[in-house]
């Protein structure tokens, strides 16, 4: 099948994530004059994404997620100043870096003329929308669904029916579902009826077997949708 209509996720597949959080935490530090260990961000990686598997899981909220966030850094730094003024400049510092990963520009260009493209994120409004809004990919999109304002996060079917309408499509195999993460991209799209190719970015082993389709760079959508 050549697809024309495809959703995108945005950290990790349209976006250079890890590069943004590795920016936003060291000109926070910067801002508030505190040390920065060359250990700080594998700590921080790790610790993150614990965190938001346990948000995923509805074991914590978002808030205790931020407060949580910040407290283990000025642990491991040893620091002490205003956590939530520490977390509010840190979000505002990630909302500013818009870095695509390769490859994602070109791509959305040759896409634009022969697909309807939308984006689902998990990610926090208060990031999202402002680095949405700066970003020179932003006129590819019809949509972009926030799961913080929406009130379902993926990998509910009620966010990819909920996206689905906003572009006035039916939910099935024809519509692609593009994202880096199996459990909420992959297996979320799956389960609400649509394809699902998996942007297997960092070279992830699995034994699943959900997805329809997967790509190591981003330009591989070229296949997908006919264009090459
Ligand atoms: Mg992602």
């Amino acid at each position: 099948m050549k697809y024309n209509k495809v959703i995108f996720d945005a950290d990790n597949t349209l976006f250079d994530f890890n590069r943004a959080e590795a920016v936003a935490l060291t000109n926070t530090l910067k801002h508030f004059a505190l040390p920065c260990p060359d250990d700080l961000m594998d700590f921080y990686r790790q610790m993150n994404v614990g965190l938001w598997q346990q948000l995923d899981q509805q074991e914590i909220d978002i808030k205790t997620l931020k407060h949580r966030r910040t407290q283990a850094i000025f642990n491991h730094i040893g620091a002490s100043t205003d956590a939530d003024e520490f977390a509010h400049q840190y979000l505002t510092q990630l909302a500013q870096c818009d870095f695509l990963l390769p490859g994602v520009s070109e791509t959305l260009t040759r896409l634009e003329p022969h697909c309807h493209m939308m984006i689902i994120t998990n990610g926090l409004s208060q990031v999202q929308q402002p680095r949405m809004n700066n970003s020179s990919i932003k006129g590819f999109f019809k949509h972009w669904v926030i799961s913080e304002e929406m009130g379902h996060a993926k990998p509910a079917k009620e966010i990819f029916h909920h996206s689905c309408d906003l572009m006035g499509w039916q939910a099935n195999q024809e519509v692609l579902m593009v994202g880096d993460n199996y459990r909420c991209d992959v297996q979320g799209a799956k389960a609400s009826g649509l394809s699902a190719c998996w942007f297997n970015l960092f070279h992830q082993k699995t034994d699943s077997t959900d997805h329809d389709h997967e790509i190591r760079h981003f330009n591989e959508l070229l296949s997908l949708t006919g264009l090459c």
